[in-house]
């Protein structure tokens, strides 16, 4: 079996989930690029959670998880079966410490950016969340246990955003502030590199730095799926924009070769 690709994606506001727009056109196209996978493990900055969890649902449930959206937004839907065995395959590769969980489901982190992708929803997915208790390197550290899902057909996706900073968005601004162009340059420059340290030690970007993000749920994933890369993998950059000042939409795609 071919080893299967790494994403990380920007998600950006809920709204992509239903706009026809640069972002998601992107996302359509990269489903439709990658080989097929057998089941999608997607880590999702939106379960964020005190400990480590798994998705273990046969049929998962859609989360809601956002508010104030126009009505549209929560009649979307994405019946899409999870993976029982993998789940309890993720439990084995990561120990005891990663829990069952069958309280969440699949969050607007994961299915507005896979409706794009796959919008048959015909690929099962199973849900990490992402442990607050954790430290930076040890998201790096998850990712690279999790590596060997790629030789079994397992798309791991990563969904967050490098620079997201809802306190400053700015509506009426259309690219970034130039501390967030900054702290994107900064990062693109550690994962094109697969420099893993300057990424985790991420406040070395200087100042830019200081707001690019409060909490590191959003910027997790992405150190996840640096874990998860290999050194011989190419890594293309997509969706290389920042919008309203503080949020940026910058993905990456780790591919074998
Ligand atoms: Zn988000």
């Amino acid at each position: 079996m071919i080893q299967m690709p790494v994403i990380f994606v920007g998600h950006g506001s809920p709204m992509n989930a239903i706009e026809e727009n640069q972002f998601s056109k992107k996302w359509n196209v990269l489903g439709q690029q990658l080989p097929r996978p057998k089941a999608i493990l997607a880590i999702s900055a939106h379960w964020y959670t005190n400990d480590q969890r798994v998705m273990s649902q046969k049929n998962p449930k859609i989360v809601y998880d956002m508010y104030g959206f126009p009505k549209e937004l929560y009649k979307v839907e994405y019946p899409v079966q999870g993976d029982q065995n993998l789940a309890e395959h993720i439990r084995q590769i990561l120990g005891d410490e990663c829990l069952p969980d069958e309280s969440w489901g699949i969050d607007h982190g994961t299915w507005s950016v896979l409706r794009w992708m796959y919008p048959k929803a015909d690929i099962p997915v199973v849900q990490l969340s992402v442990d607050r208790n954790a430290s930076l390197s040890d998201y790096v550290e998850t990712g690279k246990k999790l590596q060997i899902l790629r030789q079994e057909g397992v798309l791991i996706f990563g969904s967050g955003n490098v620079v997201h900073n809802l306190g400053m968005v700015d509506w009426n601004q259309k690219g970034g502030f130039s501390w967030a162009d900054e702290f994107d340059a900064y990062v693109k420059n550690a994962v094109t590199q697969q420099n893993t340290d300057d990424a985790v030690e991420y406040k070395k970007a200087g100042s830019c730095a200081v707001h690019a993000f409060l909490t590191a749920e959003h910027y997790a994933p992405l150190l996840y799926c640096l874990g998860a890369a290999a050194k011989e993998d190419s890594i293309e950059v997509f969706n290389e924009e920042r919008i309203m000042g503080s949020l940026s939409m910058t993905g990456y795609l780790f591919q074998g070769k």
